[in-house]
């Protein structure tokens, strides 16, 4: 059976969902875009992926087309209409159409709005029995990483590299300090069990999970540190791990082939997993 996905106001099959090939979306990438979980039927911190695609949009000067009300009710028709239990939905919106291809674009264009679904298993995750490996990556992105766009070909291209190379994804590091993974926020735990993660700025995409996680430590009375850190001290780490939205958290138990801690799923990690999915399904809407 075809999906039914939403654009600019219609619920259409997927197959019927048509662009323009001068869309700004697909010739620039003027575009930005969100991700979010559906477990049980519902959304997962909500909240704050719109607040995030609010704050992208206006970064970019793209107009949001519809209130958040609206977007709440766009997103509970898909999960309905295509009878979603577990996944995500993914959101694009584009500074649109001007019928022609032009750098340059007027303030008035009429922005593009996407929406559809993606049926996943989230929570019987095998990466969390196992963990996942990742390698080190040059970050050759632009330096408005806050900002979620769909200018993702250094992301593709990474993580083409990591599956080359026998792994699941990347590290990206700069200056020679991680900057977070290829789809993900990045997190060691020291050997006095000190949870490690860069700091927010424009050099990071501000992960909803993360904003989360970092809330739930606190709970939990974990000693956190936001700052950088380097490779060579991930390498030493006790435990790493990944966030993300439809991850949430996934222990990393290799860097460039050196086994992390035991080689295992890290305690730390998995514990902050179990809590954090249970929390997100008790406030999920
Ligand atoms: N960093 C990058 C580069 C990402 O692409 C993502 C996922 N979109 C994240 C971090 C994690 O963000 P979130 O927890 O909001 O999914």
């Amino acid at each position: 059976m075809e999906r039914i996905v939403y654009l600019n106001g219609e619920y259409l099959a997927e197959s019927a969902a048509k662009i323009s090939v001068f869309d700004r979306g697909f010739l620039f990438a003027d575009a930005v875009y969100e991700v979010t979980a559906v477990l049980d039927g519902k959304l997962i911190d909500h909240e704050g992926h719109l607040a995030r695609l609010e704050r992208s949009s206006k970064e970019l000067g793209i107009k949001m087309p519809v209130t958040g009300d609206e977007l709440m009710d766009i997103q509970r028709q898909l999960i309905e209409k295509n009878g979603l239990v577990e996944g995500g939905i993914y959101l694009q919106l584009t500074r649109g159409d001007e019928g022609d291809r032009d750098f340059s674009y007027s303030d008035e264009i009429a922005p593009t709005l996407v929406l559809f679904t993606q049926s996943r298993s989230l929570i019987e995750s095998p990466k969390t029995q196992t963990g996942i490996k990742v390698i080190s990556f040059d970050d050759i992105r632009w330096r408005r990483r806050d900002i979620k766009t769909t200018s993702l070909l250094p992301a593709c291209m990474a993580k083409h590299a990591a599956h080359a190379a026998g792994a699941e994804d990347v590290w990206l590091i700069e200056d020679g300090f991680v900057t977070e993974g290829g789809s993900s926020n990045a997190y060691i735990v020291t050997d006095d069990n000190v949870l490690v993660t860069r700091p927010l700025s424009n050099d990071i995409l501000h992960g909803i999970t993360r904003a989360s996680l970092m809330a739930l430590a606190k709970e939990m009375n974990l000693t956190i540190e936001e700052r950088l850190f380097t490779i060579d001290e991930a390498y030493q780490a006790k435990e790493a791990f990944i966030s993300s939205a439809t991850t949430f958290v996934w222990p990393v138990v290799a860097i460039d082939d050196k086994p992390i801690g035991s080689g295992k799923p890290g305690e730390l990690a998995l514990k902050l997993r179990d809590i954090y999915i249970k929390t997100a399904r008790e406030l999920a809407v």
